[in-house]
């Protein structure tokens, strides 16, 4: 039974949550008598953690004793984190937060003594246009989670033996992102981007075989099953006489992104196709608009990917087109807003720094008129601020608004195709 904190004297209990010395694991007490528990402490670390104001060893250093049962955090929990940095992506948010949970479930059972059901691994890929935010879930959830987290692209992998990166190298990044700890590798996320330029060329593999492209996907398969890779020690290059390093990527969650352009056109096909076979579908209620959203493995299987990688991916979700209002949003929501870095900039110079709302809604539309996405935001916000930024530190102005004629103006003066080519 609960116990009755209010007859508890206060030196016994904990100053933030009120609970008694009984119903903690441990109290430490201040100089000046408050009172601080476990539960408590931790939760302030994640919350600094949230927020990066951990040592860069603290946010590396996920440790083994991390993901006990209690501690995961649930799916709500790791949706309504990504809500604070990405914009919409419901669905792709929904299934991301349910994948990971499932992921370190999965570490938390193969901990336990209680192996009979082996939980298989929940790896991801993530279907999209480029720049609506898969690179940026994909980090966002290494932040939140605390472990090493890599990008690596895809188009620059090749099989062993050839000219290039070959694929254990994602493993030797890993490695050095986690500060050279082994144990933090081992339960890391690589986040491989642009996965659908390694698909096959063509549908039928003994007719139009992509040699270079299949070999990377075999490659990948390998350390997405799970395997030991050695890797060279303090991020040197492997050479004969040398000690490995070994990582197990048995337990890293392996995220993939990818554009799949013209993906849509297989998925209607195939819709169409199940609508005439049985003919009760009706594909008139399909929203055309956006085909990605009935996205199935076996669309990723037609596009190039071979069955076996296809399957190692179980979870497959789809990111929106961003709309007009979602690119509003992004310029001043999230917490690392476009918008509130410029804000934060200028204060550290003691200037405060105003965005009038018809100018945030003229950066929108040239984003949209020039078809730039999320990233254009950036371009077309610096283009607009760059006098700006190099001018006001040496004057004496304390307060400056960007209006709709300013930001315009300075637009003007811009080289649009630099813009375009930031892309
Ligand atoms: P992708 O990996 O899909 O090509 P990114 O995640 O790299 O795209 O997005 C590019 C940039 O655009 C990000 O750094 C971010 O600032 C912005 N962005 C894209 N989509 C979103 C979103 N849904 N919410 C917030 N910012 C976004």
């Amino acid at each position: 039974m609960a116990k009755n904190t209010k007859s508890t004297p206060k030196h016994d209990r904990c100053s933030f949550c009120g609970r008694g010395r009984d119903s903690v694991k441990v109290l430490f007490q201040g100089t000046d008598g408050s009172t601080i528990c476990n539960d408590c402490i931790e939760m302030g670390y994640k919350s600094l953690e949230s927020n990066e104001l951990t040592s860069k060893e603290g946010k590396r250093g996920a440790k083994r004793s991390d993901f006990s049962a209690d501690k995961i955090l649930k799916p709500q929990q790791i949706h309504d984190f990504l809500d604070s940095y990405v914009v919409g992506q419901n669905s792709a948010k929904r299934s991301i937060a349910v994948a990971v949970y499932n992921h370190y479930k999965r570490l938390v059972a193969a901990e336990s003594q209680n192996n009979e059901v082996e939980l298989d691994k929940s790896n991801i890929i993530l279907v999209g246009p480029t720049g609506t935010g898969k690179t940026l879930i994909a980090r966002t959830i290494a932040r939140l989670l605390g472990v090493p987290f890599t990008i690596v692209d895809a188009t620059v992998l090749t099989q062993a033996g050839y000219v290039g990166e070959d694929v254990e190298s994602i493993l030797s990044r890993l490695y050095q992102a986690s500060g050279y700890d082994v144990e933090a590798t081992e339960r890391g996320i690589i986040f491989i981007d642009e996965i659908d330029k390694i698909a096959r060329k063509g549908d039928n593999p003994s007719i139009t075989r992509d040699v270079s492209g299949e070999g990377v996907q075999q490659a990948l398969l390998k350390i997405l099953e799970g395997t030991v890779v050695n890797v060279a020690p303090e991020g040197g290059r492997k050479h004969p006489e040398q000690k490995f390093v070994q990582i197990n990527t048995k337990n890293i969650l392996f995220i993939c992104g990818g554009a799949f352009d013209g993906i849509e056109k297989r998925i209607a096909q195939r819709l169409n196709t199940h609508a005439i076979g049985y003919g009760r579908v009706n594909t008139n209620h399909f929203d055309r608009k956006n085909m990605l959203k009935y996205v199935q493995p076996q669309d990723i299987k037609s596009f190039g990917l071979i069955p076996e990688l296809v399957g190692r991916l179980p979870v497959i979700t789809h990111l929106e087109p961003l709309s007009r209002e979602v690119l509003r949003s992004i310029l001043t929501e999230p917490k690392n807003a476009i918008i509130r870095q410029y804000n934060r900039l200028f204060e550290m110079d003691g200037i405060t720094l105003t965005f009038e709302e018809q100018a945030l809604d003229y950066i929108v539309d040239k984003a949209m008129e020039f078809n730039l996405g999320a990233r254009g935001l950036r371009s077309i916000c610096e283009a607009i601020m760059k006098d700006l930024m190099f001018e006001a530190p040496s004057s004496d102005i304390k307060e400056f608004t960007i209006t709709k004629q300013y930001a315009e103006q300075k637009f003007e003066q811009a080289d649009t195709a630099l813009i375009r080519d930031n892309q």
